[in-house]
């Protein structure tokens, strides 16, 4: 194929949209799979996605058609989105994508994109925010309205509210589950998205855009590659970390792998390559032949964790067989990252850290279901940046490295706290309630108008931290589930920040200290106290709780002493009886924490965590 026989798109969309149900009809239309009458989605691989929607990995297919008499080669290179349309996750609502980094690096293997958009639903949060990703990479977006077969499609009201987001082109319109119009797909893409640029002749150089990890075959890489040849056998080096690899396998995905025996400029295809660590495998970075200096493409840059938080075993016993749990989880998902930790509440865990809250309710899901492991996860952090006097600057990705006061008024220049850009959709009947919740969360609006005659687009720059908390199931339920949400980072700003911690009987539980914003501490301070009382059992003497700031109380709740041995009930003659009652509490304490004075099953930070 010659480069101009080759086109690279992906689809993007709102949750729902379509866009799974899309791509399988474009698969089914080539004759890349069989058509099937079951409707079961076949680029959703992972069992968990197809139980709960989640799309969890990018799926990247090959396919051939044919063109008025001419055989193209078609990429199309899957965004990935964790989300979630079935299930609530706890007693939190999902729908809202955390990964705009993700989908950014894949539309960068791509010249353009189908937009997707439900023709009863509408351009939503999602529509809005991936039409942005994609304008600012330069690529050629068709849009296209989905659904039309519903008896609720307003294709008209829809088609302007498309023309509004500033496309030009009218939208193709179609019924990916009636596969109506769909034929008139594969033609648009070919004549309206250009064929990728580079040279086959210039020296090799490709973009590391996915990766997982095959039990048999090791760390698999998806590539775009830019310029020149790939071969096996070939000596390649990452530019991004200087490392060899040799290329054991290459090939496309057809809808599986398929080998071949090279990889051209312009191609898409997978390489398996010796690396030992999915880590290894840096989306966004740069690859070419060893010894050979090419210029590193555009726009790398690490995955960055929004969200962290300390994991630990509530059996202290199964830290061994989490740990290789969570080893391979991470395998498979280079964008969590990992650290040792120790907590004197909770034993050896494990900080991780995560695109986004849904992002770690997912791998924490698939901790406790896929493993069976059971798991204390503590409150969520933001990684908080400390400037010094002297201009040094530290991520705090852990409340207990939160500087002293102390500290802070000899050394801080500054606390700076993680800011976003959120985007948000909904009928203008909610406009009023929502725009109390931003202002309640410290939101600043940044622009705000109508989508068409009833429906808003409103945008506000939100502290990452309000966001990560329940933001998102507020704006659900203030706008009876109508508002969708999106975001992306935007920058740090300075603010008053403070640690807040919890004592039993005035020794602190490093477990539980938090790092808020000063206007939050009575209100999170409070709820603590009293959430704690609700989940710490009586003990022979008073226990008393306390949130603080500093040496200041915040709130106080006290647990009265139990009045009677519990061993008094029991008869005096009856010696077994109290020995065995004896010995079972003394293997019940072996898994109790020692807080001061005060005994603590592993479970009551459990039970805590999942109160409200
Ligand atoms: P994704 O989240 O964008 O991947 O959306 P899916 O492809 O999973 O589709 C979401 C839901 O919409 C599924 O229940 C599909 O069966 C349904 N759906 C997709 N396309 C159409 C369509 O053209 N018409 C109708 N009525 N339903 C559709
Ligand atoms: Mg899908």
């Amino acid at each position: 194929f010659t480069q101009d026989r080759i086109r690279n798109f992906s689809i993007i969309a709102h949750i729902d949209h379509g866009k799974s149900t899309l791509a399988d009809r474009l698969l089914e239309l080539t004759g890349t799979i069989k058509e099937r009458a079951d409707n079961k989605q076949v680029l959703d691989k992972l069992v968990v996605e197809r139980e709960r929607g989640i799309t969890v990995k990018a799926q990247t297919v090959s396919m051939f058609f044919e063109h008025y008499g001419q055989r193209y080669l078609l990429n199309l290179i899957d965004t990935p989105m964790h989300k979630d349309r079935n299930v609530k996750l706890g007693t939190r609502f999902k729908g809202h994508v955390d990964f705009s980094y993700e989908v950014s690096r894949s539309l960068a293997a791509t010249q353009g994109c189908l937009l997707l958009v439900d023709a009863a639903q509408g351009v939503q949060a999602q529509t809005v925010a991936n039409f942005h990703l994609a304008k600012k990479q330069g690529l050629k977006i068709i849009p296209v309205l989905n659904k039309i077969d519903l008896h609720g499609a307003e294709i008209h009201r829809v088609a302007s509210e498309v023309k509004s987001l500033g496309m030009a082109r009218e939208p193709l319109q179609i019924s990916a589950k009636t596969r109506l119009n769909i034929e008139q797909i594969l033609p648009a893409v070919i004549e309206y998205i250009p064929p990728p640029t580079g040279s086959r002749t210039s020296p090799f150089r490709s973009l590391l855009f996915d990766s997982w990890y095959d039990k048999y075959k090791g760390v698999i890489c998806l590539m775009s590659i830019k310029d020149g040849v790939l071969r096996q056998g070939d000596k390649i080096q990452s530019v991004h970390s200087g490392q060899k690899y040799d290329v054991t396998e290459l090939g496309i995905m057809h809808p599986e792998q398929t080998p071949t025996k090279q990889l051209y400029a312009g191609q898409v295809g997978y390489v398996v390559c010796s690396m030992r660590s999915a880590s290894e495998a840096k989306v966004g970075d740069t690859f070419a032949r060893v010894g050979s200096r090419v210029e590193p493409l555009p726009g790398f840059e690490a995955a960055k964790a929004m969200v962290y938080a300390g994991i630990f075993p509530v059996d202290t016993n199964d830290f061994q067989k989490l740990d290789e749990s969570i080893k391979k989880l991470t395998l498979n998902d280079s964008s969590v990252s990992v650290s040792k930790e120790t907590s004197t509440a909770l034993g050896q865990g494990w900080r991780l850290g995560f695109l986004g809250t849904l992002h770690m309710d997912v791998f924490r899901q698939r901790l406790e279901q896929e493993y069976e492991a059971n798991i204390i996860v503590t409150q969520p952090t933001v990684p908080y940046k400390v400037i010094r006097k002297g201009g040094n600057v530290k991520y705090i990705r852990n409340p207990i490295e939160f500087p002293s006061l102390d500290d802070t008024s000899r050394s801080v220049a500054e606390l700076q706290e993680p800011m976003v850009l959120a985007t948000m959709v909904f009928p203008e009947e909610y406009l009023g309630s929502l725009m109390d919740l931003c202002g309640a969360r410290r939101g600043e609006q940044v622009d705000y108008g109508y989508l068409d005659e009833t429906r808003v687009l409103m945008k506000y720059r939100l502290p990452l931290a309000e966001v990560v908390t329940d933001f998102f199931d507020e704006l659900k339920s203030r706008s009876s589930g109508y508002a969708t949400f999106d975001y992306e980072e935007d920058g740090y700003q300075k603010s008053d920040l403070v640690k807040m911690s919890v004592l039993l009987n005035s020794k602190p539980v490093d477990a539980l200290s938090v790092i808020l914003h000063r206007s939050q501490v009575e209100f999170v301070g409070r709820d603590w106290v009293k959430r704690l009382k609700n989940v710490i059992q009586r003990q022979l003497f008073e226990i008393i709780i306390q949130t603080t700031v500093g040496n200041k109380v915040i709130a106080r709740e006290t647990i009265p002493p139990m009045r009677k041995d519990v061993t008094a009930k029991l008869y005096g003659g009856d010696v077994t009886r109290k020995m065995k009652l004896l010995e079972k509490q003394k293997a019940g304490k072996k898994r109790m924490k020692k807080i001061g004075n005060v005994e603590l099953p592993q479970s009551a930070f459990y039970d805590f965590m999942g109160s409200k």
